[in-house]
């Protein structure tokens, strides 16, 4: 019998869903209470469209409860219990109905179910990018109302043409959103400059930041300056140190740690807190439960959680004071990325590559590049990801590597070599830097006058959660084709769906480096 059902990251049990407990360690009354929140959401957007009820935080309350939904992000039943509640409270106000049962949420026709599934993954996606833009104080109307027409969408019927327009129509807001990002953080950080981070950990307090929210981390920042102690990134937080206005605070020292999947065996021993502002939380271990902070809409029972005061503003001095305590490392600690590497760079934003661009157009022109792959998104604990580390060491050396998000520490400290100036490696930021990504295949095939899909540009993607799937629909709505996705392909897509996806935009499941190289490079 089924304790509850979710099918929303790759890790799913049996590639099929969840039905115990998450393998992500989500509980069964978590995992429920999570899709009671869903469809009270869901019927608060319904209210809003129907009766013209808009409330000035409904938006805010959508946005948060779809983030709060993502993967490894929250693990507290009672919280999300208590944002369904107010949920229900304001659509009641409203005058509203019940749009959709949770038991109905999953189940149903499969293809149907499968195109559903996808936009609500892309809508929590697409939150969590929104989140962090509105706490730099942007907002875009016309992301904001997609918020109610998609969710209001998700209770209604639709033709399976009209679920694939819809999704299409979301890829395209969902990239004004990114771009919304972009445009919040290096309007607040400035362009991100390359910059090579030190792995090692010096002696001395220090404190561990992880997740996406910049905002913490210069707050973070701010409130450490003097104080003596240090500031590591980790996981997705890195490429903060390409960004002027942070690296400015000389105790941001280095990057703590691999990949979000190896926290449980690198917290363990950490003499500093460490402090989660979004996903990839993964249940604590008692051995270091105590020196987990949580921030935003993470949340896991009993950890210390840091909220926002009325302005936004939060108060690190209890993690401060806490990092004081430990006193960190008695001597400097050598470290080494996965591969063994020292260092890792990062910076290789939008601005910096687009600032290059003519030497990258003439190294193309001279031959001296040949191909650009896109390697880049989620990392994850599944054995067959070492593809992706193959694939870029296979690569032939006169092809240029652009990473992005966190399943770049599989290959960020390789020495691959450089093609002139350029690193063969190239890291381009954060999973929500796709937009810069898109720009800069825009400007080159603007450079060669050609489509993008004509340009020498493979994307091969790694997925585990919805913010992948929000990135797959705004790459498919800009009619990019031939995307190489691994390591498998999502449960929530039905076998027609995959058909549609490969048969309209080419879409490829991975295969063995060996094979895809060659079948990219043209070398069958
Ligand atoms: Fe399972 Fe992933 Fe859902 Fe967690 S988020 S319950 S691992 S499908």
């Amino acid at each position: 019998m089924e304790n509850m059902f979710c099918f929303q990251c790759e890790q799913t049990a049996k590639g099929t869903g969840c039905t115990i407990s998450g393998v992500c360690g989500k509980t069964a009354p978590t995992a429920r209470e999570q899709d009671v929140l869903t469809c009270e959401m869901i019927s608060l957007a319904k209210t809003a469209l129907d009766k013209g009820c808009i409330m000035p935080d409904m938006i805010d309350r959508i946005v948060d409860g779809l983030f709060t939904t993502i993967t490894n992000v929250n693990f507290d039943t009672s919280k999300i219990e208590t944002l369904a509640a107010q949920t229900r409270e304001q659509w009641e106000a409203c005058g509203g109905e019940v749009a959709i049962e949770p038991e109905d949420l999953f189940h149903g026709d499969e293809n149907l179910i499968s195109l559903r599934s996808t936009l609500l993954f892309g809508l929590r996606g697409m939150a969590a990018y929104a989140h962090h833009a509105r706490v730099l104080g942007k907002r875009d109307p016309e992301v904001d109302e997609w918020f109610i027409k998609g969710m209001a969408a998700l209770a209604e019927e639709h033709s399976v043409d009209e679920w694939l327009a819809l999704l299409m129509e979301f890829g395209g807001v969902n990239l004004k959103c990114m771009a919304l990002l972009d445009a919040a953080n290096t309007g607040a950080y400035g362009n991100p400059i390359p910059t090579e981070v030190p792995l090692k950990i010096e002696k001395g307090p220090f404190i561990v930041i992880t997740g996406h929210d910049l905002r913490d981390l210069k707050m973070l920042l701010e409130q450490t300056d003097g104080t003596g102690v240090n500031v590591y990134t980790h996981s997705e937080m890195l490429p903060a140190h390409g960004y002027p206005e942070l690296k400015k605070h000389p105790q941001l020292k280095g990057n703590f740690g691999t990949a979000w999947q190896n926290q449980q065996k690198e917290f363990e021993n950490l003499p500093a807190p460490v402090l989660f502002t979004t996903n990839c939380l993964m249940p604590p271990k008692p051995s270091y439960a105590d020196r987990i902070y949580t921030s935003s809409v993470v949340a896991y029972p009993e950890m210390k959680h840091i909220a926002a005061e009325a302005d936004g503003t939060k108060d690190f001095s209890l993690i401060i004071e806490h990092a004081i305590k430990l006193g960190g490392y008695a001597e400097d600690q050598e470290r080494t990325g996965v591969n063994g590497g020292k260092t890792v760079t990062t910076g290789f934003g939008r601005q910096t590559v687009l600032d290059n661009a003519p030497a990258i157009i003439d190294a193309v022109k001279a031959g001296a590049i040949k191909h650009f792959f896109l390697v880049g998104g989620c990392d994850g604990a599944k054995l067959g990801r070492n593809y992706y580390t193959d694939f870029v060491k296979q690569s032939p050396k006169d092809t240029v590597i652009l990473t992005l998000a966190c399943g770049k520490y599989r290959i960020n400290d390789l020495d691959i070599g450089a093609i002139g100036p350029f690193p063969r490696i190239l890291d381009m930021g954060q999973c929500n830097d796709a937009y810069g990504a898109v720009q800069v295949a825009v400007a080159l095939a603007g450079a060669f006058e050609c489509g993008v899909n004509d340009l020498p540009l493979t994307l091969v993607l790694s997925w585990y959660e919805q913010k992948a799937v929000c990135i797959l629909l705004s790459l498919l709505s800009l009619g990019i084709k031939d995307i190489y996705i691994g390591p498998s392909v999502p449960a929530f897509f039905s076998s027609a769906v995959v058909n549609v996806l490969v048969e309209k935009f080419n879409l490829h499941p991975i295969s063995t480096p060996e094979q895809d190289l060659a079948e990219i490079l043209g070398n069958n």
